[in-house]
């Protein structure tokens, strides 16, 4: 992609980023791409189910798919069955496939080779995940001065470094000292930034030091994401990223800026890696307040999948609930499974 083409294309996803898509501004020229969209994805979205000769339109009217993964395209360590096979056929098809997680735990590597090994065709550079992608938000807006404090797993420090932003943090932080020595606690004076991320190893030392830096008002805080709760196997979930950034929020009496979906910066980074048409791009999700809010927010058709979080019923709620808000969370479609697609791919 140009420079011209990259600069038309962010200018088009940032107006098509004004909330409601049926209001989108579009740049002179992309009117016509716009006038191929269907009736039904201007209208509001009513959650249907996806299938038959209306699936193989939805499909062939797309360039781009973009699946988020934890509950979508895999449980745990297992792949959802058919997945793979969707997504290979998609590609054969000439669809790009980009897969998209708020799940911090792991690098962009990292997930190749999950990906990989559960038989997803993937390469590195088609993975956004919120490690890489908060990595990219501190290179960018603007470079990061100093060092960022990561609450988070290695791979986060791992991106960070891989884009030249020095860091500290991960790893056991266990108490020291006496509660009278915890505000003085000895500080980084070169630590600009604050990254709450999954961090297994969070700590009221952490949040001590954490807090301790936020009182700066130049110190800029960020979060990878913020779910609550981070689903594992057979219907399990432990305490998610949210948690702890509520922690931290509580503690320095500020908000973070999140990373991750919904937040429309998750999708610019791949919007502009590729130069994508947010007409042409679907969002599957198995999450109404990150997956399926993330597509509403920038204009992209969106098909919830059963397979992970939200149920039916609760996208059926938001949608008769006429409430503006909750209907933002609705999907254009939903699926049992995203392997039910396959047929539509025959
Ligand atoms: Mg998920």
């Amino acid at each position: 992609m140009s420079d011209t083409e990259a600069a038309r294309c962010s200018a088009y996803w940032e107006l098509q980023f004004t909330g409601d898509r049926r209001r989108a501004r579009v740049p002179e020229g992309r009117e016509k791409a716009l006038d191929l969209r269907p009736q039904s994805v201007m209208a509001a979205a009513e959650c249907r189910l996806l299938s038959g000769p209306e699936a193989s339109a939805v499909l062939e009217a797309a360039d781009t798919l973009l699946f988020d993964c934890d509950g979508v395209i895999w449980r745990g360590e297992a792949a959802i069955p058919g997945a793979a096979q969707l997504i290979n056929r998609l590609q054969e098809r000439g669809k790009r496939v980009l897969y998209m997680t708020n799940n911090s735990t792991k690098t962009r590597a990292m997930y190749t080779d999950k990906l990989r090994g559960l038989g997803f065709r993937a390469e590195t550079q088609d993975v956004f995940a919120t490690a890489f992608c908060s990595a990219l938000y501190l290179q960018q807006k603007p470079a990061q001065r100093g060092k960022v404090y990561v609450l988070g797993a290695e791979a986060v420090s791992e991106e960070l470094r891989s884009l030249g932003i020095a860091c500290i943090g991960p790893g056991p932080d266990p108490l020291c000292g006496a509660m009278g020595d915890w505000a003085a606690l000895p500080r980084d004076s070169d630590v600009g930034a604050v990254l709450v991320a999954f961090d297994p190893h969070f700590s009221y030392m952490k949040l001590v030091r954490a807090a301790a830096y936020l009182r700066d008002p130049g110190c800029r805080f960020l979060a990878t994401n913020t779910d609550t709760r981070l689903p594992l196997e057979a219907g399990a979930a432990i305490p998610g990223t949210g948690c702890l950034v509520r922690a931290v929020e509580a503690a320095a009496q500020r908000t973070a800026t999140v990373i991750g979906k919904p937040s429309a910066f998750m999708f610019r980074c791949a919007a502009e890696r590729f130069g994508l048409d947010p007409a042409r791009t679907i969002m599957v999700g198995d999450r109404l307040d990150t997956d399926i809010l993330l597509g509403t927010n920038c204009g992209l058709r969106t098909i919830l999948t059963l397979t992970g979080v939200s149920t039916l019923q609760e996208a059926e709620s938001h949608r008769d609930s006429g409430e503006a808000d909750r209907r933002r969370l609705v999907p254009d479609y939903y699926v049992h499974s995203v392997a039910d697609l396959l047929p539509a791919l025959d």
